[in-house]
């Protein structure tokens, strides 16, 4: 902690301010590096060990790249940074009359860590609007875990599909639901439709993977809501083009073991992935603040919560009205903030008695991508589709990718699955068959013959 230590001769020496900063996402790793070669010192916690760049998640569940191509340790990222120091750990409370954040560390026990400034960045999670029970048959797309998850299911439909002796079934098995029309949902849709369509096409024997069905549900009667209506009509021509089935103007009634049931129709599928809506973490429960109807803090115009200057919330968990709109939770809106509060902090320790402006987010626009070399571009009066957003698109993911090595794997990766269809990573990991299939492998052996 900060402070005076009066030694003989009254000589004063201060201790280095502590930052303490949760989360090492977007928000959290750009305040980190803002408070590099700085006097202060920084602890930044997360309970996972990476920096994970969640907009190709996608790309991970349908195969494209390796879960490391878009995953990097945080210690790598940030080991130069002397004064920086990473703890692995779930955080759990905040205590903020006693200025400490409550760490639980591997043995569960919980461990207070004091600071001098607090920067919350602990990002969002999946909401099920209410029917948590869906989460058992319907899997996010949040995590690594989550997308190697959606991986192996996706993979081993078609497995499976090969193996069944039942044709009856095969619609069943290579049917694959997506709840969820925003960007997630459509660039998904897109890439396992390329995926189907091209890759796995010649890669069985009793089953056409071609043949697959996808369907994209959403309740909202337009896909990517937050695009304009120009561009939302290109990304529906094109998904059409691909052979994508949009349900839109119905949410899910039901999603269970056999399936989905929309409109009071039922959908009979093995593989329903949820790329819907997202809850920010409990952060507003720690702190006993004000909470926007979704549960994100609202912080003022620094970004500090009320009565607390210390207290900085940002990306995913803060909630922020600019022009009277609510900010989206999107990886510019916490950079951008993170890198705000990183400066904040840094003019306060070195005592500046300039008085911050508010913090203000700068629009660059935004994309989604619509499977093989198309995307959608909004930025601004600029509204365009095809295959030079989707050059836009490359070059900026690119550029946010965490490190060197991660932007050449990936550009590499990109460019030998665009020319060859070859995917990257197509594995089924920790899964072993669970139901004999004897039977169809001796069929599938005599049909080789
Ligand atoms: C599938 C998907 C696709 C997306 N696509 C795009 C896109 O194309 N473009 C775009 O701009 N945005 C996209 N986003 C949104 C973007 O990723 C988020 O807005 C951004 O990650 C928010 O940054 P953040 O720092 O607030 O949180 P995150 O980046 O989510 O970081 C939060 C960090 O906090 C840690 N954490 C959480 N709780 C705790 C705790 N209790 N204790 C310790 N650590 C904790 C987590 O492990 C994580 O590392 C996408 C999101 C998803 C899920």
């Amino acid at each position: 902690m900060a402070g005076t230590v009066a030694s003989g001769r009254e000589i004063m020496q201060k201790s280095p301010p502590r930052v303490v900063i949760v989360g090492g996402g977007f928000g959290g790793l750009a305040a980190a590096k803002v408070l590099k070669n700085t006097q202060a010192k920084v602890i930044l916690i997360d309970r996972t060990n990476l920096h994970l760049f969640q907009p190709l998640l996608y790309q991970v569940a349908t195969s494209v790249l390796a879960p490391s191509q878009i995953g990097f340790p945080i210690r790598g990222i940030l080991g130069k940074q002397k004064n920086t120091t990473v703890i692995l750990g779930e955080v759990t409370g905040v205590d903020k009359d006693r200025k400490c954040v409550i760490v639980s560390d591997a043995d569960r026990q919980n461990v207070p860590i004091s600071y001098d400034y607090l920067v919350l960045a602990t990002g969002a999670t999946h909401s099920y609007f209410g029917r948590n029970e869906f989460e058992r048959f319907a899997p996010g797309l949040k995590s690594l875990a989550d997308a190697v998850a959606s991986r192996n299911k996706i993979l081993q439909a078609f497995e499976l599909a090969e193996a069944e002796e039942d044709p009856s079934r095969h619609r069943y098995l290579l049917t694959f639901v997506l709840v969820g029309a925003g960007p997630t949902g459509v660039e998904m849709a897109g890439a396992l439709a390329i995926f189907v369509r091209t890759t796995l096409k010649s890669e069985f024997r009793r089953i056409d993977p071609a043949s697959a069905r996808i369907v994209l549900v959403d309740m909202a009667s337009r896909v990517l809501g937050p695009f304009s209506e120009h561009l939302s009509q290109a990304a529906t021509q094109r998904l059409e083009n691909l052979g994508v089935e949009l349900r839109l103007g119905h949410g899910v009634d039901q999603i269970d073991a056999d399936g989905v049931v929309v409109a009071g129709e039922r959908i009979a599928s093995k593989t329903v992935i949820w790329t819907a809506g997202v809850a920010p973490s409990p952060a507003g429960k720690w702190l006993k603040v004000e909470m926007d109807r979704a549960g994100r803090v609202r912080v003022q115009k620094d970004l500090t919560v009320p009565e607390y200057s210390d207290i900085f919330v940002v990306g995913d968990t803060a909630a922020f009205e600019q022009d009277g709109k609510p900010l989206p939770g999107v990886a510019q809106v916490a950079i951008q903030q993170g890198r705000y509060s990183g400066n904040i902090i840094h003019s306060r320790i070195t005592g500046s008695s300039k008085q911050p402006a508010p913090f203000r987010y700068f629009d660059k626009g935004s994309m989604a991508v619509v499977g093989k070399g198309f995307a959608v571009l909004q930025s601004g009066k600029v509204q365009t589709s095809g295959f030079g957003a989707w050059l836009v698109w490359a070059f900026v993911h690119l550029q946010f990718l965490a490190t060197s090595g991660l932007r050449l794997s990936v550009l590499l990766q990109w460019i030998w699955t665009y020319v060859t269809r070859r995917r990257g990573s197509q594995l089924i990991v920790n899964h072993h068959v669970s139901r004999p299939v004897s039977t169809a492998v001796d069929e599938i052996v005599r049909g080789a013959a």
